[in-house]
């Protein structure tokens, strides 16, 4: 078997469109979306992840300001910040980019943030209403997961899911949905006893772990549907050359950047045995931004009673 190729990137360009539409027609109503972003120290994922955020809210029409400070930011500083955006009405969406740097919890400031503002989804109220089956803001990535999965017309009510991860950004909140959806869950994390037996029992089965390829072909059923969220940059040629056998853009990748990203699947074996499978880059990482573009769209409805 060869699996089908899941295309994160044209689902995520259709629901790009879909939002383009919708901020004309708010635009056409005199409003604007505003999205600010604020981001804390120099990690270079952070920047590349803000950077083109920001450009694809400006590519739908939605306006967007990055507040880039310094890693000595104290708290104090950054809850100043978050307070003037709260009170700021023309501020639609406030997104903080993770991770904050030390001694910086991200947990007490995303606490901080207006959940009407939440554009990603973490303030516990909104994650609060998710777990009861009745969402408002969800998080990006497994709301994009979600939407990818519809569009490929994957059945969920009564399959069998596997999440492997419980972070509240991806895993936590991607079991709530599929559960939502009538699939029988089960969450692995790193204390799972035998994880590839446990990941086996999937019909559809989502990766968010952070560790490049470590889910292989005996960790999946074959004719399962792989969703991989990892994004693991890997810079060791004899690794790369093993998963990726005779692939020349990736060896020209690792030459040219010093590494390649790789998720959290073995994308070659696997592929051998799903029946279906997202790839990285080009799966879920669109879906994560086109997700963000929708919550900020749906902040400003809401906000002026307009959604
Ligand atoms: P995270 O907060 O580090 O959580 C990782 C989870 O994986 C934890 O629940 C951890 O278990 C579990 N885990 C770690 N090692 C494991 C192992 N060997 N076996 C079983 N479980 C293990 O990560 P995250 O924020 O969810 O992100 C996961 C990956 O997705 C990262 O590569 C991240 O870059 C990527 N990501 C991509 C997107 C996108 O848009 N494509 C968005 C978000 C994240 P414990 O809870 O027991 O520690």
């Amino acid at each position: 078997m060869t699996g089908r190729i899941l295309d994160g990137a044209a689902v995520a360009a259709r629901l790009r469109a879909a939002v383009a539409q919708e901020v004309a027609q708010l635009a056409s109503q005199g409003v604007v979306p505003r999205l600010e972003v604020v981001l804390v120290g120099d990690d270079p994922a952070s920047r590349v992840y803000v950077g083109a955020k920001g450009k694809a809210a400006q590519e739908v029409g939605i306006r967007a300001a990055t507040h880039a400070l310094p890693a000595a930011t104290t708290a104090t500083q950054l809850r100043h910040l978050l307070e003037e955006l709260n009170g700021d009405k023309d501020v639609d969406g406030i997104l903080l980019q993770l991770p904050l740097p030390a001694p910086l919890d991200s947990r007490t400031f995303l606490d901080l943030i207006d959940p009407s503002k939440d554009v990603d989804g973490f303030h516990p109220f909104n994650v609060g209403l998710l777990h009861q089956g009745r969402p408002s803001f969800v998080p990006c990535t497994p709301a994009g997961i979600m939407a990818l999965l519809d569009a490929e017309g994957v059945t969920l009510a009564g399959r069998r899911a596997v999440v492997l991860g419980r972070s509240e950004i991806v895993g936590k909140p991607m079991a709530a949905l599929l559960l939502a959806r009538h699939a029988t869950v089960t969450v692995c994390h790193s204390r799972t006893a035998d994880l590839a037996a446990v990941c086996r029992e999937a019909d559809v089965l989502v990766a968010a772990v952070g560790k490049p390829a470590l889910v292989g072909a005996d960790f999946v059923k074959p004719g399962a549907v792989v969703v991989d969220v990892g994004v693991n940059r890997v810079d060791d040629p004899a690794l790369v050359a093993r998963l990726f056998p005779g692939d020349q853009d990736r060896q020209g990748q690792l030459a040219k950047r010093g590494y390649t990203l790789v998720g959290d699947v073995d994308f070659t074996a696997v592929r051998k045995v799903a029946q279906a499978i997202t790839p990285v880059p080009g799966g879920v990482g669109p879906l994560t931004i086109a997700g963000l573009l929708r919550n900020t769209v749906r902040a400003a409805q809401r906000r002026r009673g307009l959604g």
